[in-house]
C-alpha cells in the first residue's frame, strides 16, 4: 500500500484522470468525518465546496451504506449517481429488486426486535436501524463494544439465517444475500456512465468490494493506511481528502483549459 501523493501515486493519477473519469466516494469516514452518533455526520464545508466544483467537471458518484433518504439531505452538491444501502438503492434500472429486499428486511427487523430482549448478550447500547433495504445493528454505545460485537455475530446469524452478515465499524449490516455490493454497483455505474476510468475512495469493510475489483482503469484509495485492505493506495488522514480533491480539480480544470484554449 502506497501513498497516493507519492511519485508512484501521482503517476497512477496521471494515467487514469482523464476527461469523463468517474470520481466515486464513500460518505462516512471518507467525505464526512466519523462521529459517535451516525445521525450527527455532516459534510465539512471545505469538502462540500470542492465536491460541488468536482461535479461541474466530471461525473461524481456517492456509494454509501446509508439509505438514499438519509444521505440526500447531508449532501450540499448533486452527484450524477447516488447509490444507497451499499448498492441496493439508486442503480438505474435495478428498481425491480427493491420491494423484494424491503420485505426481507422488514422480517429481520421484527425478528430481531422480538428476540433481542431475551438474548443473554443484550445491551441497552445496541441499536437496530432499519435502512429499508438492509438492517444496521449498531453497538458503539454498548458497555463493552468489542465483546458485544463478537457475541452479536453468531446471534445475528442464528436470528436471520438468510441474511448476509457484514461487520462494519461498531456496527453489523444484515444484507439480502444476492444483493449488489459496492463493487457490483461500481461495475454497473462504469457500464452506464461509459466513463473511461474511475477513482474510488473509501474507508470501511464494505468498500473492500470495490478495492478487490481487478480493473486496470480503477485507482482505489483507502482513507488511512490499512495494510489489511486490498486498496493499493491510501491517504494518511481524513483531512487529506481536501488535498486529494484539490489535485483532482486542478487536473480536470487543466483539461478544460486545454480544450477551450
Ligand atoms: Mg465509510
Amino acid at each position: 500500500m502506497n501513498s497516493i501523493f507519492s511519485q508512484k501515486g501521482k503517476e497512477q493519477l496521471d494515467k487514469i484522470i482523464k476527461k469523463g473519469v468517474l470520481c466515486a466516494f464513500d460518505f462516512d469516514g471518507t467525505l464526512a468525518p466519523i462521529v459517535s452518533q451516525p445521525d450527527d455526520a455532516r459534510l465539512p464545508d471545505a469538502i462540500g465546496k470542492r465536491m460541488a466544483t468536482l461535479t461541474q467537471l466530471t461525473p461524481v458518484a456517492i456509494l454509501t451504506g446509508r439509505a438514499i433518504d438519509d444521505i440526500t439531505p447531508r449532501l450540499t452538491f448533486t452527484p450524477a449517481y447516488l447509490i444507497g444501502n451499499h448498492g441496493l438503492e439508486g442503480i438505474p434500472g435495478w428498481e425491480k429488486y427493491s420491494s423484494m429486499y424491503r420485505d426481507l428486511c422488514a422480517r429481520w427487523d421484527s425478528t430481531l426486535r422480538e428476540t433481542l430482549p431475551g438474548w443473554s448478550g443484550n445491551d441497552s447500547g445496541i441499536d437496530i436501524e432499519n435502512k429499508t433495504y438492509s438492517l444496521a445493528v449498531h453497538y458503539r454505545h454498548a458497555a463493552d463494544p468489542d465483546k458485544t460485537g463478537k457475541a452479536l455475530l453468531p446471534f445475528l446469524k442464528k436470528a436471520a439465517p438468510d441474511a448476509l452478515i457484514v461487520p462494519g465499524k461498531y456496527m453489523v449490516s444484515l444484507v439480502p444475500p444476492d444483493a449488489p455490493n459496492k463493487g457490483i454497483a461500481l461495475n454497473e455505474l462504469m457500464t452506464i456512465s461509459q466513463a473511461p476510468s474511475v477513482l474510488y475512495a473509501g474507508d470501511d469493510i464494505t468498500d473492500e468490494d470495490v478495492f478487490k475489483l481487478k480493473r486496470k482503469d480503477l485507482v482505489s484509495i483507502h482513507v488511512e493506511k490499512s495494510p489489511a485492505s486490498a486498496a493499493p493506495w491510501y491517504i494518511e488522514t481524513h483531512e487529506d481528502m481536501i488535498k486529494l480533491l484539490d489535485d483532482l480539480i486542478n487536473r480536470l480544470q487543466s483539461f478544460k483549459a486545454t480544450r477551450t484554449g
